[in-house]
């Protein structure tokens, strides 16, 4: 008989790295030094500003200062250049984070490129993901850090291990799979393009889906005791949906009643039941992001006062 799936909880997990976050801070401001973050929300995008808010509450939380910037929806590319020249001369923010997306007459591209190295602590500038491409010190961006920190912190092995990536995003595929790489794993990046997909998720030992397509892996492509990393985060609003994802579920049939919608993952959470271990959405990589941007706030105040 197969054992049941280990759930990787990544609420636990959170907690516990905000935990030393919060003890790095105290140690810092010991000795006179209180990191801070800047984050800039643009417009008035509902989810953004959600996010935000909880950005700055996990803030206040662990002792670290922050502030919250709210250029209008009409900001030119200009006037962002201008903010985040501002915000990289400002010796007491350690961390700048731009919300996005970002309106579409604003140039993302070049506004990402514009923050300082030093204070990316969503390291999305090209200069972190060279340095991570090279296995050099970077700011590394949070969700797949966040995935790192669930497989070490429950001892799932990598090195040697076959880990397949769905997704080849700059944000998330891309730099997990080199993350995946750098820990040793043997790696394969999976994309719209390929061809029978399902001929490598069968083989991967470790398997993170990050494409955006509520319930794609279905149970049939998954390795029996494989673990499965699932990092979409996909809004069902259609009740014949919810009930195919979660039949019999009577927490889900409730809170769908109440909301008029619920979120599910990559895979199909059918597909939970023959893994080793799992990481469940809600509750699973999402639980990990502030606390990985959290984490990088201290590393970049840290970094530019020369401490280790
Ligand atoms: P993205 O930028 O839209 O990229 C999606 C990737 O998936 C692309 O590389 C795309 O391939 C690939 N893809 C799409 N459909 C596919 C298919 N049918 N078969 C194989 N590959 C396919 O998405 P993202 O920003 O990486 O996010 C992915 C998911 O993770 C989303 O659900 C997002 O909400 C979630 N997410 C969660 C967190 C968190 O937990 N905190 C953070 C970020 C993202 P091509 O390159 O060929 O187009």
């Amino acid at each position: 008989m197969s054992q049941a799936a280990r759930v990787l909880n990544g609420v636990q997990i959170a907690a516990a790295i905000k935990e030393e976050v919060a003890h790095e801070v105290r140690a810092l401001q010991a000795d006179g030094i209180t990191p801070g973050l800047s984050v800039v929300l643009v417009g008035n995008v509902a989810a953004s500003e959600i996010y935000v808010r909880s950005k700055v509450k996990a803030s206040g939380e662990l002792g670290i200062r922050s502030e919250m910037l709210t250029p209008p929806e009409s900001v030119t590319t200009k006037d962002m250049l201008a903010l985040v020249a501002e915000l990289n001369a400002r010796e007491e923010v350690d961390g700048i984070l731009i919300q996005l997306p970002l309106p579409k007459h604003v140039d993302t591209r070049e506004l990402l490129e514009a923050v300082s190295p030093e204070k990316d602590v969503d390291g999305f500038h090209p200069i972190n993901a060279g340095r991570l491409q090279s296995g050099r010190p970077a700011l590394e961006p949070c969700t797949p850090a966040g995935i790192m920190e669930i497989l070490r912190r429950s001892d799932i092995p990598i090195a040697g291990k076959h880990a397949v990536v769905l997704g080849r995003s700059d944000i998330v595929g891309k730099p997990v799979a080199m993350m995946l790489l750098n820990a040793h794993a043997t790696v394969t990046i999976c994309h719209s393009k390929t061809d029978d997909l399902a001929r490598y998720t069968r083989d991967a030992e470790i398997l993170v889906a990050a494409i955006g397509r509520p319930g794609f892996v279905t149970a049939e492509m998954v390795k029996p005791g494989a673990t499965l990393i699932d990092v979409g985060i996909n809004r069902l609003t259609d009740a014949a949906e919810v009930k195919r994802f979660f039949p019999g579920d009577a927490m889900r049939a409730r809170q769908f009643a109440e909301r008029g919608s619920t979120i599910v993952g990559d895979i199909d959470p059918a597909a939970f039941a023959s893994a080793g271990a799992y990481t469940p959405v809600p509750g699973g990589v999402g639980a990990l992001t502030i606390a990985m941007l959290m984490h990088n706030t201290v590393k970049a105040a840290k970094a530019r006062r020369g401490r280790k």
